[in-house]
């Protein structure tokens, strides 16, 4: 599902925006004791109080190796600033697809919630429709209906339409259609393949 899928993206990008936090929190740590030691040299050096060419000398290197190391270590901490910005847009991104696909599950939803109270009510309607005619029906007829309607995927009577039974689909052959044609208008008559009762119309091909 999308949503499932962009709320996933969305929890992973923060994971790794939250990551790239510590890192960022880790290296701008780095960088703050490379930079204090830089002072306390610079301030011993400029203090002159070591007056030993030698040690005057390991100072100076030594002041010069920290201001590589605090460059490199600021690079990194630019990478992982402009990572970040990345990250964030992304989370940003991925937060906005999540809003925008929640509101059109939740139109969805109640698209379908109005459909289904409409589907029920029509139900409802229907069968007090059904219970208004099979009231006035003949106690058998009902009976016969309700005996091979059970058996019968619940159609108990199918329209005779152009010579075939609706209810399965078959042809009736001419012999029969000629006796469906003689029977009387008020006689049940059944198709011999289902037994479904069959309803007579001006377009049962008769
Ligand atoms: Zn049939």
């Amino acid at each position: 599902m999308r949503l499932e899928r962009a709320t996933n993206q969305h929890i992973a990008a923060g994971v790794i925006l939250s990551d790239l936090q510590r890192d960022q929190a880790r290296s701008d740590a780095d960088v703050e004791v490379v930079r204090q030691r830089i002072i306390k040299d610079q301030e011993l050096l400029d203090s002159g109080s070591i007056n030993d060419p030698k040690q005057l000398t390991n100072l100076q290197h030594e002041l010069e190796s920290l201001a590589r190391r605090r460059t490199e270590l600021e690079d990194v901490e630019l990478e992982i600033m402009e990572r970040i910005e990345g990250a964030e847009a992304a989370v940003s991104v991925l937060a906005d697809q999540v809003t925008s696909l929640s509101s059109e599950l939740e139109s969805v939803t109640e698209s379908l919630s109005q459909l289904t109270s409409a589907l029920d009510a029509d139900i409802t309607e229907v069968q007090a429709e059904r219970d208004r005619i099979s009231a006035q029906l003949p106690s058998d007829l009902l009976a016969l209906y309700e005996k091979i309607r059970s058996g019968h995927d619940g159609v108990g009577a199918a329209k005779l339409h152009r010579a075939q039974c609706e209810g399965c689909r078959m042809t009736l052959p001419p012999q029969e259609l000629q006796s469906i044609r003689q029977a009387p208008a008020d006689l049940v008559v059944q198709c011999e393949e289902c037994r479904r009762i069959l309803v007579r119309t001006s377009d049962s091909g008769l």
